[in-house]
């Protein structure tokens, strides 16, 4: 379905709407390069030949295995749910230096204060969000209100970043599918960036209208790439994405932060998560690596009515082994590239299952 029409003969194809244009990003008020249209070695789009790694569901030397001691010399309980505890090699923490030099002006520092914490997220060694039932899910989402709430109280804490980095090509080895917690003195770049956005369009909107859901009810009028939806909860590839298989997941309600989200939009956010991170999985028929941050409004004591939490996926790859480098435009420039059209690869998406994992399918008897 979403192969067909492609012109593989490298040439350009006629209408290129949609394929080269400059898209807004509300959220970031920046520019983004759609460039589709010049992908001139097109893949002919089948699955992955890699074969995935035998994982074993428990590994005497993983840091992350229950009952295994880390590096700490503490040892993990024999855990049977979601585990949270203090990174042994935390980039913030209470024991950072306090007694620092002054740097000459205008240069600045102070102490790294904070927490870091890591999250088990099931005690299978194999396991993967994607593979993971929807009511365990349910459970991590729980965990992050709970550790957002407590370490957004403590008083050096002014934000919480919880995300999850998978994959080796994002730098992580251990499969232990489990997420980070920053509990920082700032507010990430990248939130004080949307909210800011957030705050601009609000005042300047007539009838102060909030931004995010502006974006779900424009996401829902075009509808080509809404990839999840129920009564609570949304996903979509967004209209200004800046890579291939960037996902927005969301509730509905405007919340800043994920702990004032109910039972019930806990389980619709959980199924979001499934639905996505299988669709994800199936596309090439391997763990899908990415990075996903949950973006959440400071826990500095402001109000932040204004700020709509939501879980982004960024996913490295354009292909099967290729990766999206970032180079000149983003790392020089500041501003995307994208090589793909969002409405294609939503498609692309689309076309697999958001229910059956590949790896739970049975054997097939069409050899591929
Ligand atoms: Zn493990």
């Amino acid at each position: 379905m979403f192969n067909s029409g492609k012109d593989l003969s490298g040439h350009a194809p006629q209408n290129l709407a949609g394929q080269w244009e400059e898209r807004w990003h509300p959220l970031r008020e920046e520019w983004v390069m759609v460039a589709a249209h010049r992908q001139n070695r097109p893949w002919i789009g089948q699955t992955v030949a890699t074969k995935p790694k035998a994982i074993p569901t428990y590994l005497s030397d993983c840091y992350l295995c229950p009952g295994n001691s880390r590096v700490s010399g503490k040892q993990n309980p024999a855990y049977s749910g979601v585990f949270v505890f203090d990174n042994d090699h935390p980039c913030v923490g209470p024991d950072a230096p306090i007694e620092l030099s002054a740097p000459p002006p205008p240069y600045r520092n102070r102490p790294a204060n904070g927490m870091a914490r890591v999250v088990c997220y099931n005690p299978r060694h194999d396991m993967t969000l994607a593979q993971m039932e929807a009511a365990q899910i349910a459970n991590v989402v729980e965990v992050w209100q709970q550790q957002t709430l407590d370490l957004g109280n403590r008083p050096e804490v002014n934000h919480v970043l919880c995300f999850e980095n998978k994959g080796e090509v994002v730098g992580v080895s251990n499969p232990h599918p489990h997420g980070q917690i920053y509990a920082t003195n700032f507010v990430f770049k990248t939130i004080e960036t949307e909210m800011l956005a957030s705050q601009r369009y609000l005042k300047e909107s007539q009838a102060g209208r909030n931004l995010f859901q502006d974006i779900i009810r424009a996401e829902q009028a075009d509808a080509s790439r809404i990839l999840y939806e129920d009564e609570y909860s949304i996903a979509f590839l967004p209209y200004f994405a800046r890579y291939a298989y960037e996902v927005y997941i969301a509730p509905k309600r405007s919340v800043p932060h994920i702990y004032e989200l109910d039972s019930k939009e806990v389980a619709s956010l959980a199924q979001a998560l499934k639905s996505v991170t299988v669709r994800m999985d199936n596309l090439w028929q391997m763990s899908f690596p990415y990075v996903m941050p949950l973006h959440q409004a400071p826990s500095d004591g402001g109000n932040y009515d204004f700020f709509h939490f939501f879980i982004g996926f960024l996913p490295p790859l354009r292909q099967p082994n290729l990766i999206k480098y970032l180079a000149g435009p983003e790392i020089g420039g500041g501003n995307f590239l994208s090589d793909t059209s969002p409405e294609a690869k939503a498609a692309e998406l689309l076309g697999v299952s958001d229910s059956l994992h590949y790896l739970e399918q049975l054997p097939s008897e069409e050899t591929l």
